[in-house]
């Protein structure tokens, strides 16, 4: 009695605030199974409603259901097995807060979906048969454990036999979709140095396999707990999962940075204020000296280019992907782990990584399926629509060395392995630092081999800088003075925090410190800043932009037209790279339109880096095959001409040639006797040459 009053309420309800969404729904169902009702819509409507959902959620919700699937509705349509999704509930719980007392309540919780199994079909009804009597009867199924009967029912008529094994009819069972998935904590939710932790989620019916490794969620639903097992049996102890209820994929990356009016107001203030771009790059990481053009990079990286649709039909990504190459305690972690607090959605990985999943993305079959496969966000997914900054970079694996070329230019990981055919977004700008192999770096070879990376992966980054850490006594000099600063203060801030008191005029003089510390820019208006750049500025080039990017371009690939031995100069790939930096530039000084300035600055900050890497430094040339190959022209040239000395020396010596000769002719020829015998090593190392005995060489045929 006292339940269908209930539900006749609910009825009432549904009838003065969904009407129009049943009306719809009725038209879509069976295909949409699913009424979202609006938690302050009940709450509005009887408050008392509102706190039976959120302190009795399974009793609530089932009369609801109820009072849905048996309502007439005027199109003669009944949504007998539609859901109720309770959706916005007012307070959102952080999972490392659930406590005891949540268990069996409704709470809403936002996350990063880390993991994700299959959807596969669940029973909710099991059929069995009598082995003895024949009788059928079915039993429901909703725990962890399936339930099979003790004895034959019955209360429907059955033998009443207690017997081991009764026979399950699977095809007049009833089943469900059901996926799990792992959710996370966002990142930007944690304090430096928290491990995020996790939720398990358990979906069914229409709200399974609608969401991907990767996505952020804000899902619904009631917090269950059962009781851990270990190889002794059971424990006081119990876990928690969550029965979903409702789910909403938050697709706008900035939702989690709110902008008041008075934001807007210091917003546009900043951005009227004589050399703002100037100030933005001075407030990266201010603890760090000098490195003024990768900071600028970096800036420029945060504000990012614009994704574009062409109308072709392919998408270009925005994002821009800075790789920092440079000798160990040049600061590079630093660096890295500052920008990653700076932006929205940083995350921050080594590039060898625990999880199964790397830096792309995997497909495992582990105890979390429960027999169901489960893909795997590795960073470059979590982090999308984000930063994600990747230290170590050549330590990472295989795999990953091999998705990263789709993750980094098309902006997704594919997945097909056992069934599951996947493609996850990894919309997100790369910065990645590689230490060197040798430990140091060396002008002559090129990058890709110093930092054990395809040349192809390289070519992918928009910018690449080397730090390299050669003596200098006037940087030196700064630098420690610098470094000592920095310290000073954080020495005098440690001793105020916890002492009390610095001393002796201290405070006059901390504060003095901290002044010069400071960024310009503060970092929490910085990030609003970037924020809504990124959501309202798309820019555009303007006439003059357009032909200094034309009139580089070409520049830079003249040298190639006048002779056809000529290296490669720089490909279609730099000019793109050029448009987006034009546009973060512009985006940087929240201006439409990208100008002769912006276009004369990204063309500079271009510069500096084809300078650093992409010249041979044997001939001083702009070559990128120095990157994108792996070896220079003249590399190539001097292979060629060691390789017609062999061949000559065979009509004297037959197959094995003696090494001095091979020097010896190779100097005649102009070639230093050092590099000869470089190229030789190398050629030895790529299988085209080796010694059969001691001071000869011969061709692998
Ligand atoms: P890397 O990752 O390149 O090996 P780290 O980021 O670990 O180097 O830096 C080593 C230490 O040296 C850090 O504590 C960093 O702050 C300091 N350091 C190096 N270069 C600078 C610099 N230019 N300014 C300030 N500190 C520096
Ligand atoms: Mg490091």
């Amino acid at each position: 009695m006292m339940q269908d009053l209930v539900t006749e309420k609910w009825e009432d309800f549904l009838k003065k605030y969904c009407w129009d969404r049943i009306i719809e729904l009725s038209n879509y169902y069976p295909e949409r199974r699913s009424l979202p009702v609006i938690f302050s819509d009940v709450d509005i409507y009887d408050s008392n409603l509102a706190d039976m959902l959120l302190e009795d959620p399974d009793v609530t919700i089932e009369s609801v259901t109820r009072a849905l699937r048996e309502m007439d509705i005027p199109t003669g349509v009944t949504l007998d097995g539609a859901n109720v999704r309770i959706i916005k509930l007012p307070k959102k719980v952080k999972i490392r807060d659930i406590r005891s007392n949540d268990i069996g309540k409704l709470v809403g919780i936002e996350g990063l979906v880390t993991k994700a199994t299959e959807v596969r079909p669940r029973v909710i009804e099991a059929v069995f048969e009598c082995p003895f009597c024949g009788h059928i009867f079915s039993l429901g199924q909703s725990g962890r454990q399936f339930r099979e009967p003790m004895e034959c029912e019955k209360e429907s008529g059955g033998c009443g036999r207690k017997i081991q094994r009764f026979k399950l009819l699977v095809d007049q069972c009833k089943f469900v979709n059901a996926q799990k998935v792992r959710l996370q904590e966002s990142p930007e939710e944690l304090r430096g140095g928290e491990l995020p932790q996790t939720l398990d989620v358990n979906l069914e019916d229409d709200i399974s396999g609608e969401i991907s490794p990767g996505n952020r969620i804000v899902v619904v639903g009631i917090l269950r707990s059962y009781q851990r097992m270990t190889q002794f049996g059971k424990t006081p102890f119990f876990d928690i999962y969550l029965d979903g209820n409702s789910l909403e994929v938050k697709e706008e990356e900035f939702e989690e940075i709110e902008i008041t009016e008075d934001d807007e107001q210091e917003i546009m203030a900043l951005k009227n204020q004589p050399g703002v771009y100037e100030k933005l790059v001075g407030s990266i990481a201010p603890s760090i000296y000098g490195y003024h053009e990768i900071k600028e990079a970096m800036v420029l990286q945060l504000f990012a280019g614009v994704p574009k649709d062409l109308p072709d039909g392919s998408r270009v990504r925005g994002d821009i992907h800075l790789l920092l190459v440079g000798d160990p305690g040049v600061a590079k972690s630093q660096l890295l782990t500052y920008l990653v607090k700076l932006a929205p959605r940083g995350l921050y990985t080594g590039g060898k990584t625990s999880s199964a999943a790397g830096l792309t993305a995997a497909a495992v079959r582990d105890e979390f399926g429960e027999g169901r496969w489960t893909l795997e966000a590795g960073a470059l997914v979590l982090a999308d629509k984000g930063i994600a900054a990747v230290d170590e970079i050549d330590k990472m694996r295989k795999e990953d060395r091999d998705a990263l070329h789709e993750a980094m230019e098309q902006q997704t990981v594919s997945i097909a392995k056992a069934g599951i055919m996947a493609r996850l977004n990894t919309r997100c700008a790369l910065l990645a630092a590689a230490n060197p192999l040798g430990g140091r770096f060396n002008r002559y070879d090129p990058i890709s081999k110093q930092i054990n990376m395809p040349p192809t992966l390289v070519s992918r980054f928009d910018l690449i800088y080397t730090m390299m850490d050669k003596p200098d006594e006037e940087r030196d000099t700064r630098t420690a003075e610098h470094i000592i600063k920095t310290h000073y203060a954080g020495e005098l801030l440690a001793r105020l925090k916890n002492v009390g008191k610095v001393g002796e005029g201290g405070e006059e003089r901390l504060r003095e410190q901290m002044r010069t510390m400071e960024p310009a820019v503060k970092s929490e208006l910085f990030r609003k800043y970037v924020a809504w750049s990124k959501r309202n500025i798309f820019p555009v080039m303007t006439e003059e932009a357009k032909s200094m990017f034309m009139e580089f371009y070409i520049g830079l690939r003249r040298q190639g037209y006048e002779d056809e031995e000529a290296p490669v100069p720089v490909t279609a790939r730099q000019l793109e790279a050029l448009i987006r930096l034009g546009e973060a530039s512009a985006r940087a000084q929240l201006s439409d339109k990208i100008t002769v300035d912006d276009a004369e600055r990204v063309i500079n900050v271009t510069t500096y880096c084809l300078k650093q890497v992409f010249v041979d430094p044997e001939t001083g040339k702009l070559d990128t095959d120095w990157v994108t190959v792996g070896t220079t022209k003249t590399r190539r040239d001097r292979a060629r001409s060691i390789r017609e000395i062999i061949k000559e020396l065979e009509n004297e010596y037959g197959e094995e040639v003696p090494l001095e000769e091979v020097l010896d002719l190779a100097e005649e020829e102009g070639m230093e006797r050092g590099k000869a015998e470089d190229i030789i090593e190398v050629m030895k190392r790529d299988g085209l040459l080796f010694s059969p005995g001691s001071g000869v060489i011969k061709f692998v045929r």
